[in-house]
């Protein structure tokens, strides 16, 4: 046996375990099991070209020879992306650390109290910041944010009679060029006219029915938006402003000045610039519009005991719940990065952040000085950390380049500079060194940084921030460090237990695919730096594009979307620039099946598109008569079918060959949503079954943690005729030659997670990648044949076998008052994570092992199950204190002096004798969802409430 073999470590299931697993799912071979599971029309013949499986030494080796080719330039380029300093601290104890990184989406609140926390604090540190009422828990980048923000503006201004009607989007030409691209996408599918301006020329005319700022502004300028922001208000036009995180410790909240929304990135609070992400974005607003916030949003409640607990609130009313109604399609944010950029405000506090900004501002101010000395104009007036010298760039760029130094040539006479918080003496001496060179002067040395004073008095700010406890508690290392784990053990994730979460795949993240994010050869890399600077990145990202290429049957990959949901709105976006091409662009009917995903309908609306809903059959197959007879009657207008394969219903259609050429018949392309593409990796393929264009959810099949909701990427790889559309970047050259506009800020998307993914197709190999899949199937039959005359598995394929995942009913229980959250709550005691609750069936859920997990853990949880199922038996209707609706049993209740339950103790906490050797403590007893929503709180209690209690 081959020990080195990366599969070896990545599949659960032993050897020796096969036989026996085979023997209990009926089938004599995987092969066997394989046939009676795949459709034969539809499994590849060929096998796939990719290159040899590498073990994990050898990739290391690989990938860190290949960081060489990566040049770390000092980039002073800017444009929403600033160099910081992640404090070793968060490194090691959250980026470096599974209990963090490898948790699920915090939908189970009570095994999730540590990350939701975390989540609270970065929400506090946002609104503080911003001076706005409420903010989520993160979105997928700054330029993104900002389109949120347009569609937030433009969906509730019909609240506002006078507005009613108007479609006029006024930018600031001060808006970053990714931001602008961004919202040029967003806004023509929706009927949004932008009109991009100077905004001191704008007339707050009536078409119009919100503007958008940048604050600083690209140019670096601080301007005062203070009366223009209430004029705005004057004429009932609502105001977006993208701010800068960092800038906000020294300029005054937008929220004082009146803003409506105000969006930005935490990138510079300690993300690594990692050539382009992933970094989490920030959105708040104001309290009048909660119910219309894309994202999550953490909200405080109680529990049973009264306890106060967190979780997310207006969970139910998650925009992409809405369907077709929803104005955003987030799913998948970027939490890790929140947890992280909330961290280090808690480590850096108050004091600390003002530390930083005073000495950003600082930098520049001596740089500014400097220069003026040497004869150079400065053109910004005011500014908080970017200058801008009028020279000609002719004589500064090869100069510069040759010293290791990236600054942004805005034109031809404008070198502009931006400080970060790593900027040190001796990089201004090194920049004066380049501009004294240029001028011919003889160059000088600064030893100390001056006091700036480049922000205007009237927009200094002057209130408060970060006054809560958590933000002026934990400023040396072990505190910090105590207090991560603190919050760390009241989390159960992959570290802990399996969470077999349908339609997620929490599969193994591997330490060797996470290892090179820590290195600062990938992680200190600007998205905007001259490709050449890019090597080792620009040879990872095309392999990547070509290993994906290649494992859907396609011609082409964007790696461009930060997740599933994104990658939707791309492939629909360049399905539509594709009909356009034809002289089609009226085809705007995109057929989706009833059972699909809630994502679906919403980017199909966020891309123009009319949704169609076509019929499922009992069995819970795609109906083709009704989509047939659909497509037909829409045959003049059909753009798109949006199929998930195999289906939420966990079955591989047998039809669907016959589905996707129905569509083409009728004029339309096929959209695959490849959620569920660990069931098909190198056993079938999405151009195999005749679809056009998929996303892959590389936080999915491709080993990305999960990071407790993000980040993700969501890259389309699509057919031939689909390619010369994939999405552009205004600033670096990618995508099609008739590329659409951008889909997120960076070029390449989050460029850093893309290496997780490399790794783990390097070190599987197309041997691996099969396995993989084959064990993904092997595992979810086994569960369902453990569970079989337990619980009734609603559907199956033609021989009766499930995919990668199944769907076990619990609406019967209800018989004895048993929910589908009993069951939930109550395997949290059983030392599990529950799996998909009521997706894409109510009252029921959807278990997905991945081929992750071992035979004895899967036995575990079957065990665990058979166990709650006898307890259900046992319940009774009548009696609302049973074991499951007590779920989950904390701590304080076993210890508690007093017991007033009908069951022991033993039976509450240690039901079964693997739980003793093992066990997990739920932090709170079960949360009030409807409390919290009623009494929206979603920021920390302010310092003074600490001092009452
Ligand atoms: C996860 C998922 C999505 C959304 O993907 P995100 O990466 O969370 O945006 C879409 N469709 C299905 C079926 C999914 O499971």
């Amino acid at each position: 046996m081959n020990t080195d073999s990366f599969a070896l470590r990545h599949i659960g299931p032993r050897e020796a375990d096969l036989k026996s697993m085979l023997k209990t799912v009926g089938a004599e071979t995987m092969d066997q099991l394989i046939f009676e599971t795949i459709p034969d029309d539809i499994r590849l013949e060929k096998s796939l070209r990719l290159d040899t499986a590498m073990s994990e030494q050898e990739y290391l080796e690989h990938i860190t020879e290949l960081s060489t080719k990566n040049q770390l330039f000092k980039s002073y380029i800017g444009l929403g992306y600033n160099q910081g300093i992640l404090p070793p601290v968060i490194q090691r104890n959250i980026l470096e650390n599974p209990g963090w990184y490898t948790a699920y989406t915090p939908y189970q609140a009570e095994i999730a109290q540590g990350r939701l926390e975390a989540l609270l604090n970065f929400q506090t540190m946002v609104t503080d910041l911003t001076g706005m009422e409420l903010a989520n828990a993160s979105l997928l980048d700054e330029s993104t944010a900002a389109a949120e923000a347009m569609a937030l503006l433009f969906a509730v201004r019909e609240r506002d009679q006078k507005k009613n009607g108007a479609n006029k989007f006024f930018v600031s030409e001060e808006i970053l060029p990714q931001t602008l691209s961004l919202l040029e996408t967003r806004s023509t599918p929706i009927g949004i006219e932008l009109v991009v301006g100077n905004h001191e020329d704008f007339d707050f005319s009536d078409g119009f029915f919100a503007i958008m700022l940048q604050y600083p502004g690209r140019s670096g300028k601080v301007h005062d938006f203070t009366d223009y922001v209430k004029k705005a208000n004057d004429h009932q036009i609502k105001v977006a402003v993208a701010a800068d995180i960092l800038s906000l410790v020294m300029l005054e909240a937008p929220g004082t000045f009146g803003a409506d929304v105000v969006v930005g990135t935490t990138q510079r609070f300690g993300i690594p610039l990692g050539y382009g992400g992933p970094h989490a974005a920030y959105f708040a607003t104001k309290e009048a519009y909660k119910r219309s916030i894309p994202g999550r949003i953490i909200g405080v409640t109680k529990d049973t005991n009264g306890n106060r607990a967190l979780r997310m609130a207006l969970q139910t009313r998650e925009q992409h719940i809405k369907r077709d109604k929803a104005t955003s399609n987030i799913c998948t944010a970027q939490v890790l990065l929140a947890v992280m950029a909330g961290m280090y405000s808690v480590y850096h506090g108050p004091e600390g952040l003002k530390y930083i900004a005073n000495k950003v501002h600082n930098t520049a101010a001596t740089l500014a000085d400097s220069l003026e000395k040497l004869g150079y104009y400065q053109a910004n007036e005011t500014y908080f950390d970017t200058i801008a010298i009028k020279t000609d760039i002719s004589k500064i760029n090869f100069r510069a380049e040759a010293e290791g130094i990236n600054f942004y040539y805005k034109d031809e006479e404008t070198v502009s500079i931006s400080i970060n918080e790593t900027t040190t003496i001796n990089d201004i001496n090194k920049i004066i060194g380049v501009f004294a060179e240029a001028a011919s002067k003889e160059r000088f040395y600064i030893s100390e940084l001056i006091k700036g004073n480049a922000i205007p008095k009237r927009v200094a700010r002057k209130t408060e921030f970060l006054q809560n406890e958590v933000f002026n508690s934990y400023h040396s290392e072990t505190e910090l460090m105590r207090y991560i784990k603190k919050l760390e053990r009241k989390d159960l994730a992959l570290n802990h237990s399996m969470i077999s979460l349908g339609s997620c795949t929490m599969k193994l993240n591997a330490a060797a695919e996470m290892l090179p994010l820590s290195d600062p050869m990938w992680g200190n890399i600007h998205p905007f730096a001259p490709i050449e600077q890019a090597g080792g990145y620009q040879f990872m990202l095309k392999k990547l594009e070509e290993q994906l290429t290649e494992i859907t049957g396609f011609a082409g990959t964007s790696l461009q979307p930060n997740s599933g949901a994104q990658g939707e709105y791309a492939g629909l976006m360049v399905i539509s620039a594709y009909h356009k091409s034809r002289g089609e662009e009226h085809r705007n009917i995109c057929l989706i099946p009833s059972s699909a995903h809630g994502t679906n309908p919403a980017s199909a609306v966020m891309a123009g598109m009319k949704v169609v809903v076509t019929k499922a059959t009992e069995e819970g197959n795609i109906d083709v008569e009704d989509l047939r007879a659909k497509a037909e009657e829409h045959k003049d207008n059909l753009a798109a079918l949006m199929v998930t394969y195999p289906s939420t219903h966990g079955v591989y259609e047998s039809a669907i060959k016959e589905i996707t050429s129905l569509i083409h018949e009728n004029g339309g392309q096929v959209y695959m949503d490849g959620a569920n593409m660990n069931a098909q990796v190198a056993l079938t393929n999405p151009g195999a079954i005749g679809a056009d264009v998929c996303h892959l959810n590389l936080h999915k099949t491709f080993a990305i943690p999960h990071g407790g909701g993000g980040p993700g990427v969501g890259p389309i790889c699509v057919a031939e005729q689909l390619v010369p559309f994939l999405p552009t970047n205004p600033i670096i050259e990618t995508g099609g030659e008739l590329g659409i506009t951008a889909i997120s800020a960076a070029p390449w998307g989050s460029a850093l997670a893309c290496l997780i993914s490399y790794a783990y197709i390097c070190m599987l190999g197309e041997d691996g990648l099969k396995k993989s899949t084959q064990y993904a199937i092997l595992n979810a039959n086994y569960i369902k044949e453990r569970l079989n005359g337990h619980f009734n598995v609603l559907y199956a394929g033609e021989k009766g076998r499930a995919a990668h995942e199944m769907i076990i009913d619990c609406r019967p229980f209800k018989e004895n008052g048993i929910e589908v959250v009993d069951i939930a709550k109550r395997l949290m005691d059983y030392g599990f994570h529950a799996p998909t609750v009521s997706f894409p069936v109510a009252g029921t859920m959807m278990i997905e092992p991945t081929e992750s997990e071992s035979k004895q853990e899967l036995d575990r949880f079957c065990d665990a199950m058979i166990s709650i199922r006898k307890e259900i038996e046992k319940a009774d209707k009548e009696d609302e204190s049973n074991i499951l609706k007590n779920a989950p049993h904390t701590q304080a209740m076993l210890t508690s002096d007093t017991w007033e339950f009908s069951y022991t103790r033993q039976q509450a906490a240690f039901p079964l004798e693997y739980v003793s050797e093992n066990k997990f403590w739920p932090s709170v007893r079960r949360v009030d969802d409807a409390y919290g929503d009623r009494n929206l709180i979603c920021t920390c209690a302010p310092i003074e409430e600490y001092m009452e209690a």
